[in-house]
């Protein structure tokens, strides 16, 4: 029996889970990995966001001799995490360079004392030799490397400190070594394994699926509005993060939301290091706040409740894609993720690619992860599904996206396809000038506008030949061409240009099939499903208490200074207010409740339940 000087002493795995972290049983593959570094193997896991992976490390942590050495690139979250380890009564600290020399002995000698379970260490102090020293001082329980997809060098949370941690098993040979990431792809899996000496490792894959996440991706026609209107019938009070594309966009959205009512807060590159840090902070410690920002936000950030994660504009990669949304729901309950997207947008990424630094190579590698994102756009096949091939997964539909819920029609398009592709043609002889997707639109609707005279082009054979589509179905067309790479655009004003396939369709070869636009989805029936200012599978009666354990949360954790989830999540007080338990030992069996929460709290929470 491991006995640690908090005064637990554990029996197993299991016996750690319930009387630390008050959770009943383990998920997935947890107690497997669990099992296996705890025997001094080493580990490659890759789970989703919210799949539960800290515990891999900390249960073994807990349950070897010596101190866990967590390796983190989130020297701004390492407090968050110390604080919420402590809360449930593990002795963690860390080392960052956010610390004074003070701060540093005092975590330092607490580690050579044996008087730490965890150590949170970032990645850059390992490149200064009296760290080494000191680990080789202290015992080590184990090293897990978290956000181990970071040495990756083709990933864009690239860390080059990350590439010295190979060495951690020349150093330290005897130590188990647990590598953690939430990026799926075969190329980085295999590039964590070489570049971590990872060859010998056990590789447990889990399941990337986020049932609770509804994926719902919209064509960008007032997107602000269309925001807006979400987040007013679905996500009233609800924690959010909408992304943008650049600053600006970032800084007019959060205008737009404030002006609107919304709580909302900015965060990307070009604000400073305060108010960034300031707004994070905010962020993960109040209730219901939405964050606009660019991707620059949110790796590592474990706030369970965000109820929706928004995209104003087109991700580069359905990776990217999937792990911002992945933000969303961490604590198992319903959650958003919805995304518009539009013609512009292509255009946008497609200069961002040709002007991009790099080879052709890393160019064309550009190129094909936004066409598998323009494609996970157009699909009319369950979007879970199709995210999840990418990643090498098979599954069903999911009935829980908006191709499942409201199904596209697909219509034969290949008439309209040949319309378009031939126009294109046609302006692509002329050469000296080329146009984008609204001028051959005009042409096909046969528009009299300044351009057309100015160009002659009432005169080509195709002028006025698709006048039975609507514009807007015009630019579904082009969206869809691009996305079947049918189509492609090229330079800054983004002209349409024909692909080696498009001759296929010019000479009947290839049949094309198009979604129908979705009629918007009824909105009564969405707000009556996932509404969630009343919380989900609550018991109208148990709200009222729902709210003062909420509130009596929000008091505690700004006394302690740490963030809300950090006192209880909201499944724990939802669990609570719905089953108004009598006892500490009735008390004791809800999920999130362990040892130390117990008699740090039960009583406070017994007396707001008789009040
Ligand atoms: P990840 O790091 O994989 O994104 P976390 O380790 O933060 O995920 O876990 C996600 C959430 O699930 C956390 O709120 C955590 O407390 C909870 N959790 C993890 N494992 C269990 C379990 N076995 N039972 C109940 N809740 C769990
Ligand atoms: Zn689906």
């Amino acid at each position: 029996m491991a006995v640690s000087a908090t005064g637990f002493g554990f029996s197993d795995a299991l016996d750690v889970l319930r009387r630390v972290f008050g959770y009943e049983s383990f998920r997935g593959a947890q107690q497997e990995i669990i099992d296996h570094v705890t025997a001094g193997g080493d580990a490659l896991v890759l789970m989703p966001t919210g799949g539960g992976k800290s515990l891999c490390y900390q249960v073994p942590a807990l349950l070897r001799p010596g101190v866990g050495v967590v390796i983190s690139p989130l020297i701004a979250l390492m407090q968050d995490q110390v604080d919420a380890l402590r809360a449930v009564g593990v002795r963690a600290g860390f080392l960052n360079s956010t610390q004074d020399p003070a701060q540093r002995r005092e975590v330092e000698s607490a580690f050579l004392a044996g008087k730490l379970d965890l150590l949170y260490l970032a990645p850059e102090r390992l490149r200064v030799e009296s760290t080494g020293i000191l680990l080789d001082r202290g015992a080590i329980s184990l090293f897990a490397i978290d956000e181990a997809h970071c040495v990756s060098q083709w990933g864009h949370d690239f860390r080059p400190d990350y590439l010295a941690l190979s060495a951690l098993h020349q150093r330290w040979p005897t130590v188990p070594r647990i590598a953690l990431t939430a990026t799926a792809t075969k190329a980085t899996h295999a590039e964590i394994a070489a570049r971590l000496n990872l060859a010998g490792a056990r590789h447990f894959v889990a399941s990337f699926d986020r049932p609770n996440i509804q994926y719902r991706i919209v064509s960008k026609t007032e997107p602000k509005r269309r925001l807006l209107e979400l987040l007013h019938t679905e996500h009233s009070g609800d924690a959010g993060i909408v992304y943008c594309l650049t600053r600006a966009s970032v800084e007019k959205t959060t205008q737009f939301l404030i002006d609107n009512g919304i709580e909302a807060l900015a965060y990307h590159a070009g604000l400073d290091t305060q108010t960034r840090a300031a707004n994070q902070a905010r962020f993960l410690r109040e209730d219901g706040l939405v964050v606009v920002a660019t991707i620059a936000f949110g790796m590592g950030i474990d706030k369970p409740d965000v109820r929706f994660v928004a995209h104003l504009d087109l991700p580069k990669s359905v990776e990217g894609y999937y792990q911002e949304t992945g933000r969303a729901g961490r604590d198992g309950l319903p959650a958003t993720a919805w995304l518009a997207y539009g013609l512009a947008d292509v255009v946008q990424h497609r200069k961002l690619i040709d002007s991009s630094d790099g080879d052709d190579i890393h160019r064309r590698r550009l190129a094909t992860h936004l066409d598998a994102m323009l494609a996970l756009c157009e699909t009319v096949e369950c979007r879970r599904a199709q995210m999840l091939a990418y990643f090498g997964q098979q599954a069903s539909p999911c009935g829980n996206c908006d191709t499942c819920l409201w199904p596209p029609q697909s219509w034969d398009g290949t008439i309209a396809a040949q319309k378009l592709l031939s126009t294109v043609f046609r302006l692509d002889r002329e050469r000296r000038q080329r146009f984008g997707a609204g001028q051959v639109i005009d042409i096909l609707l046969g528009k009299q506008t300044p351009k057309i005279t100015q160009f002659g082009h009432q005169s080509l054979t195709v002028f006025g030949i698709g006048t039975e589509l609507r514009e807007s179905e015009w630019r579904g067309v082009v969206r869809q061409l691009l996305a079947q790479g049918l189509l492609t655009v090229e330079g800054d004003y983004g002209t349409l240009v024909l692909t080696e396939s498009s001759s296929q369709v010019l000479s009947r070869q290839r049949r094309v099939l198009l979604r129908r636009e979705p009629e918007q989805p009824a909105r009564t029936v969405k707000a009556a499903r996932t509404r969630s200012v009343a919380p989900v599978n609550l018991p109208t009666e148990a709200v009222p208490v729902f709210d003062q354990l909420r509130a009596w949360r929000a008091a505690t954790a700004k006394d302690q200074g740490v963030p809300a989830y950090v006192v209880f999540h909201d499944a724990t007080l939802r669990q609570i207010a719905a089953e108004a338990p009598a006892s500490l030992a009735e008390l004791a069996t809800v999920s999130g409740i362990g040892e130390n929460k117990l008699a740090k709290y039960g009583q406070q929470i017994l007396a707001i339940l008789t009040a």
